[in-house]
């Protein structure tokens, strides 16, 4: 079952075509990979899905309903959530209070807090915190938290809207590689328990290729190709346009000394 088509999406900035044409569809429980270079357009289309873009053309659906250029907080309320940067969370408040303001946010209760909002949802944020391992953390400010704790707490707020789909621009930047692997594992165990679909581009090719069910390749605003990491992996054009640059080099060499 389709939650989420791109259908025909194009973008441009002035005179830079950031996306054409870009199709793609995307099963729940399913977790698919946009790669390319940078500048490919990878940025531009999550936010023509998120709502932060309006497409020039092209249409998104999410389960059967056009959302095209609903703003942000529609297309959230519509269950599509996604994992924002340190600055967005409060960084004084604890671990649990941040995740309790998401709770709040989603139950549209922000105009009720009261002096005890420190008990509102208090034990669904425990249970969201004790999903990306950090219950343990839940009374410390969010402020003193090594940067990979961080974005572990950064999902469960994500996961606190109860998102149907996730979008993950490069949720492990400025991670340590072990580090970068073990969100990632978790981001999609996550995923896959609860039936979320992922939308996710990583620098880090061993996790895409290892957590991707399909994969999606972006090169200068078009896909050049798309399919499982095993189909990817032993495409042609990918090799020689995105994956093969290394591999290029080394031909090169091995030409001049030979
Ligand atoms: P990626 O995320 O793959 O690195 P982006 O989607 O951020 O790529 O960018 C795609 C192209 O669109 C780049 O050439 C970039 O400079 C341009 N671009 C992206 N956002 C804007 C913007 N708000 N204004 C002007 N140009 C932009
Ligand atoms: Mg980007």
């Amino acid at each position: 079952m389709t939650l989420l088509a791109a259908e025909g999406l194009r973008k441009s900035f002035g005179g830079v075509v950031a996306a054409r044409d870009v199709s793609f569809a995307l099963a729940a429980g399913e977790m698919l990979a946009i790669i390319g270079p940078n500048g490919a357009g990878k940025s531009t289309v999550f936010n023509m899905v998120g709502g932060q873009l309006r497409p020039d053309a092209g249409r998104v659906v999410l389960d059967g309903q056009d959302i095209t250029g609903r703003p942000p907080r529609q297309v959230c309320r519509l269950g599509v959530g996604r994992t924002f940067q340190v600055a967005q969370t409060f960084l004084s408040f604890s671990v649990a209070g941040n995740v309790q303001m998401a709770l709040i946010a989603r139950h549209g209760q922000t105009r009720n807090v009261t002096a005890d909002a420190a008990a509102m949802h208090r034990a669904d944020a425990l249970a969201l915190l004790a999903r990306v391992g950090m219950d343990g953390a839940a009374d410390r400010p969010i402020g003193e938290l090594a940067y990979g704790d961080v974005k572990r707490v950064e999902l469960a707020i994500a996961l606190a809207a109860s998102p149907r789909l996730l979008l993950m621009d490069e949720p492990t930047a400025g991670m340590a590689p072990r580090e970068r692997a073990a969100l990632m594992r978790l981001a999609a165990a996550i995923a896959r328990d609860a039936g979320i679909g992922v939308l996710f581009t990583e620098h880090d090719m061993d996790a895409v290729f290892a957590h991707a069910d399909r994969i999606l390749v972006l090169v200068r605003g078009s896909i050049i190709a798309q399919g499982t990491p095993e189909q990817v992996r032993a495409d042609e054009e990918v090799r020689r346009v995105y994956l093969g640059t290394t591999g290029l080099r080394a031909a090169l060499r091995a030409r001049r000394h030979g």
